[in-house]
């Protein structure tokens, strides 16, 4: 069924976001036939993304609180350019529950889950709440709403130091802290409390075990508003720097079937337990031999749920020949979900890796300039294009200004294997062409080249650990 005339009509669409994602949502969205409608700042007015846009729409200045992050601003955007339908990227208003009620209250469709569900998993704390109901297993630790700086002294003892301090409406990896002892507490928590109220104006926090060295692995999840839900496999994505992902990879290398099965069913329970509709990531920490994992009986834990599309999708979309933003527009069309459960299926192995416009010889300082070439080059690195992918949002000739979020691109890979894979991804990082700015290439080089990210001895706090030679 075509999107025209599904229960509900879908013949445009408003993509509230910039850079890669905005181009990468548009290409699908013009595959399906669909009026593509780009919005800007005053920074991004000659952007890729709006060059590529059938039509595209003025915002604001740069600052993203005057332009991509004002919502009354997005849906004039959306009203003035008739567009039956706001796609929002990841980032910006993507998981902002007032966003999704203004989409509904002016009779747009918001490509996403309802803003309840948006709500149910904005906090942490109360997230975890839901989830324990669910049967969902949980990192150990202490989510409760009394927040006496005492109480939490005292419930970080019962956990067992070391403990993670986090903020309850954190996100980012901001407002969070590893504390080792009782001694350090005190100050750990005005520090993170300090944290959380100037990016989140909330001070609430929430106390986990520290697993020391666990590894990140989440389920993609897909439901519709039907009823149904599966989920498409899961991506490891252990390889961070200060708990940002930086190679991401699917499927988790060595993860039995069995736990894949366990997993999926768990994040499939944990999204219809909100009563979610849509693409959504359910992050768990998996570490099979900590402790925890022995005491509690399951090797994984549940973190969070992101309500949006991830960054990351794309490992998925090589290993399952699925397109996940063409699910979301299906699904917020109103159709049911394109495949079931029995009839996904998994096949060789993907890699991404986000190349920044940064600096890591210089504390990964964001970069700025104007980019002199960039491409990439399939013949110097013999490579074919349904093997190879790159999401970007900038071209030749395009300024990298600081006003957003440094990443220029992204690198995607597919082989037989996951041998294959890192020696495609070695030869697509070489034969990527940059020039004018400071990438984070050469790093990323290190990375997939060494001999513990070669035999998958992964956690996530590998870059910490290879230090020495990744610098
Ligand atoms: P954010 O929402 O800020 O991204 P998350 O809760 O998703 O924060 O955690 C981000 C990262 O921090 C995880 O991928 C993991 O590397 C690390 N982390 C989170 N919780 C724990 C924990 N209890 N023990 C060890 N590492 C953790």
């Amino acid at each position: 069924m075509s999107l025209t005339n599904a229960p509900r009509p879908l013949r445009s669409v408003l993509i509230a976001n910039r850079g890669e994602i905005a181009c990468r949502v548009m290409r699908t969205a013009r595959r399906l036939g669909l009026r593509t409608i780009a919005v800007y700042s005053d920074a991004d007015a000659n952007a890729r993304h709006v060059r590529e846009a059938d039509e595209a729409v003025r915002l604001g200045p740069a600052p993203a609180r005057e332009s991509y992050l004002d919502i009354d601003k997005v849906i004039a955007a959306a009203q003035r350019s008739g567009a039956d339908a706001i796609h929002p990227g990841y980032g910006f208003l993507s998981e902002n529950a007032d966003f999704v009620a203004a989409c509904e209250a002016a009779g747009i469709i918001f490509v996403g889950p309802p803003a309840s569900a948006i709500a149910a998993m904005g906090d942490k704390a109360s997230a975890k709440a839901r989830m324990f109901k669910a049967g969902v297993p949980l990192v150990p630790g202490y989510h409760g709403e009394a927040q006496e700086d005492e109480l939490l002294r005292e419930e970080a003892g019962k956990i067992g130091y070391p403990v993670l301090l986090k903020a309850s409406a954190g996100g980012g990896g901001k407002g969070m802290r590893v504390v080792e002892s009782d001694r350090e507490f005190q100050a750990a928590l005005d520090g993170c409390r300090r944290e959380s109220r100037a990016a989140f104006g909330d001070e609430r926090m929430l106390i986990e075990k520290y697993l020391t060295q666990p590894r990140h692995v989440e389920v993609q999840v897909f439901c519709d508003s039907q009823g149904n839900g599966v989920y498409l496999f899961e991506r490891d994505c252990s390889v961070q720097r200060r708990h940002q992902k930086v190679l991401e990879e699917a499927p988790a290398p060595d993860l039995p079937p069995v736990l894949r099965q366990q997993m999926g069913e768990a994040a499939v329970r944990a999204a219809q337990e909100i009563g979610y509709v849509g693409a959504g990531t359910v992050e768990f920490l998996l570490d099979a031999a900590a402790e925890t994992a022995q005491e509690s009986g399951s090797p994984f834990f549940f973190m969070e749920m992101n309500t949006r599309l991830q960054v990351e999708h794309p490992v998925t979309e090589m290993i399952t020949g699925e397109d996940l933003v063409e699910w979301q527009l299906r699904v917020a069309a109103g159709l049911p979900l394109p495949k079931s459960q029995d009839a996904l299926t998994l096949t060789g192995h993907a890699i991404e890796a986000r190349l920044y416009a940064e600096d890591p010889d210089n504390d990964f300082l964001p970069a700025t300039g104007t980019l002199e070439r960039f491409g990439l080059d399939l013949n110097a690195g013999d490579l074919t294009s349904d093997r190879v992918r790159l999401d970007s949002g900038v071209e030749a000739g395009d300024d990298v200004s600081m006003h957003y979020d440094p990443m220029l691109a992204k690198l995607i890979v597919h082989g037989e294997d996951r041998g294959q894979a890192l020696a495609e991804m070695d030869r697509a990082l070489a034969a990527l062409d940059v020039s004018g700015v400071t990438t984070n290439r050469r790093f990323l080089q290190r990375l997939v080249t060494h001999p513990d990210f070669i035999a998958a001895r992964l956690d996530t706090r590998f870059i910490e650990h290879h230090h020495n030679a990744l610098f």
